[in-house]
């Protein structure tokens, strides 16, 4: 069921579908001239030598943890407070999450408990701008540099953005996008990763295309000739079809996405109980969604009840994020509630707005004033 105000919508312009059909029209389908123009325009507004099209932002994790050679016996360090792809791709390789607390402001992980979470196993820092939210991205990168490990930048809430002027997406050793409709660029499915390292571009080139063997940037040779156990992880023509059109916009897509969250910011600065994202003044954000906090005189339950009445109003919400390492097979492998607490507590009482392009001033206000009714509701309920 699809509320009538939703959490997210996917906008799609004449000019995008001109495009997917002029593909559709073509004799190539897959492999070809469009997936190269997006992988360019991906590059260029990041800043970055390569990029290489996938058909998820998880196959981009995925294929990064096996070109960086990260395997079994390895720790990776990242946020339990992020959409679980993110964690995934390390058990994928056999390596070991080792998550660290956030900073209850940005919401990232706090890089003092970063630095403090690196061993001798440590092979990577694996870091998510949450929400969009490119805070830190710098210092993750010195920390990984003093202690010569990878950085991995999980760029799949945040194209667009921008910190302290260097792009998301260019401050890892290689960064990854992803382009599910809710992102602010959407193939339907797809992903990117963007890296300087010519190597680790072939390396994933390679994956990407069932392991073939790769020469300046294709993939060559007989094509049933195949170096290592590879994968299909191509994105097709029709979705880089997309990805091109869109990329055009991507300066009205990140405005459009800012006047809403100004929006929203002006609305609910007056409801008390609601904290807001924090934006900071060397900050550029192409914002993914918008998450809200409850004061902490509100508990999980109350929450989870705001989110019930707001969906019974036609408004959506999503409890984003619930922890990672409180997912079934992440506590059967031995992580408990109380490890994480910022996260846990965060994490109780989140909740997204509606928030997509297209949204209007009017369906804001009706989604301010809902929830403004549903915090009061629930505050009269404590008497
Ligand atoms: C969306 C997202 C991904 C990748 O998602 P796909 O659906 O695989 O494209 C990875 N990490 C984070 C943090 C995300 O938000």
């Amino acid at each position: 069921m699809v509320d009538e105000i939703p959490l997210s919508e996917p906008d799609i312009t004449d000019a995008e579908v001109a495009m997917v059909e002029r593909v559709l029209r073509s004799k190539r389908l897959s492999i070809g001239p469009v997936n190269q123009a997006f992988e360019t325009a991906v590059a260029a507004r990041t800043g970055c030598r390569h990029a290489v099209s996938c058909s998820s932002g998880t196959a981009g994790l995925h294929m990064l943890m096996l070109a960086m050679g990260i395997g079994p016996g390895d720790e990776v360090v990242t946020t339990p407070f992020s959409f679980i792809a993110s964690s995934n791709c390390i058990l994928y390789v056999g390596a070991k999450p080792v998550f660290v607390d956030i900073c209850p402001k940005s919401l990232n992980m706090d890089p003092q408990r970063v630095e403090d979470a690196i061993t001798p196993k440590t092979k990577a820092i694996l870091a998510v701008e949450t929400f969009g939210n490119p805070s830190f991205m710098s210092d993750y990168r010195s920390i990984a540099g003093r202690h010569e490990v990878r950085m991995i930048e999980d760029s799949c809430e945040g194209l667009g953005g921008k910190y302290k002027g260097r792009a998301v997406g260019s401050f890892g050793h290689a960064g990854v996008f992803g382009f599910y409709p809710n992102k602010q660029v959407t193939t339907g499915e797809g992903g990117m990763i963007v890296t300087d390292d010519d190597r680790l571009a072939d390396l994933c080139r390679s994956y990407r295309n069932q392991g073939r063997e790769v020469v300046g940037g294709n993939t060559i040779g007989g094509w049933l000739a195949h170096e290592r156990l590879g994968y299909n992880y191509r994105l097709s023509e029709i979705q880089a079809a997309l990805g091109v059109a869109q990329m055009r916009r991507l300066d009205e897509i990140v405005e459009q996405r800012q006047r809403v969250a100004r929006l929203y910011i002006e609305r609910l600065l007056d409801l008390t109980d609601i904290i807001l994202p924090t934006v900071d003044h060397d900050t550029f954000m192409s914002w993914f969604v918008f998450v809200v906090r409850l004061s902490d005189r509100y508990n999980q339950d109350e929450r989870d009840r705001i989110i019930e009445g707001l969906h019974r109003h036609d408004v959506g919400s999503a409890p984003y994020f619930p922890c990672i390492h409180l997912q079934p097979f992440y506590r059967a492998m031995g992580f408990k509630e109380g490890m994480f607490p910022v996260a846990e507590s965060v994490s109780r009482r989140t909740l997204a707005l509606p928030f997509f392009n297209r949204l209007t001033e009017k369906d804001i206000d009706f989604v301010v004033q809902t929830l403004g009714l549903m915090l009061g509701r629930e505050g009269l309920k404590r008497g």
